[in-house]
């Protein structure tokens, strides 16, 4: 029987309403619940994930900083018992996980430092290469970025929070700046294949040419978003921007930072001729 069930996402402390649809035990749907009164209908790629970690045979139990059932989640909180039968039936797992136990033992390395660059992330970086070489000229990286007065979408309804300069912009290297005729506290076109907003410039050179940086979290200028101080201090979604279909090949999962785009002033856009070389 198909049911759709009314929930939120459990992945990020956002919470996002979602609808899953569901027929008998297996998940058909899931998508943002319109009648959700802070998320409206929108959710990160990330959500559809909550499908293939309902569908994993095994149950991953997180005890410690977040006690919540972390697999199978949407249904087995309020469920356990029921949920714990079904996996018995197909012969699946549960497993515990409880860092308290592993810690801070697991910090420890033998040459006392933090591997910060593990073999399989330095064995990745020809692909990494090649992968920016095929790019078309004028196109960068965009990245997004944490910010102090922020926890996702959070906090911008608080107006002590979210007052003074704004903070929504797109950190842009000068020399890129230059190189795409971009002035700082100017409007841009961010664009990639999922679409397209316009963002305040802010040149700095925090950012390493070639690569570009939204924050990640705004965009409450939505029609129907209800939140009073937010919405005066809407910003731009990294959402919009953002290839829900590009995947991190090194680690299989959805790839939100790293995106290929392209940016340019305000104005009529230039023809590909026009793009400068990049420097290498
Ligand atoms: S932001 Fe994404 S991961 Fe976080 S609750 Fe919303 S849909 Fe889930």
């Amino acid at each position: 029987m198909v049911v759709t069930h009314h929930h939120s996402c459990t992945l990020c402390e956002a919470t996002c309403g979602i609808t899953v649809t569901t027929d008998g035990d297996r998940v058909v749907d899931i998508r943002g619940d319109e009648h959700d009164p802070i998320s409206r209908g929108y959710i990160c790629p990330k959500a559809t994930a909550l499908a293939d970690l309902h569908h994993d045979p095994d149950l991953f139990i997180c005890i410690g900083a977040n006690p919540l059932v972390s697999n199978g989640s949407l249904m087995t909180a309020p469920n356990m018992r029921r949920r714990l039968k079904m996996l018995r039936g197909r012969g699946g797992r549960v497993v515990v996980i409880d860092p308290r136990r592993r810690l801070p033992g697991r910090l420890y390395t033998k040459d006392r430092k933090i591997h910060l660059a593990p073999g399989e992330y330095l064995g990745d970086l020809d692909r990494l290469r090649g992968r920016m070489e095929a790019w078309a000229p004028g196109e960068l990286v965009l990245i997004g970025r944490r910010q102090l007065r922020s926890s996702n979408s959070w906090l911008h309804n608080s107006a002590r929070l979210v007052k003074g300069k704004p903070r929504c912009t797109l950190l842009v290297n000068p020399a890129d700046a230059e190189r795409y005729g971009l002035a700082d506290g100017e409007p841009a076109v961010l664009s990639s294949a999922a679409g397209q907003v316009e963002v305040p410039v802010e040149v700095t050179d925090e950012m390493m040419p070639g690569v570009i940086s939204l924050p990640h979290g705004w965009g409450h200028g939505r029609p129907g978003v209800w939140l009073g101080v937010a919405s005066k201090h809407a910003g731009v979604s990294i959402n919009d921007v953002t290839d829900e279909q590009f995947v991190d090949e090194l680690t299989g999962t959805a790839a939100l930072s790293g995106q290929r785009v392209t940016v340019r002033a305000v104005g009529p856009p230039p023809s590909e001729a026009a793009w400068p070389a990049a420097s290498s």
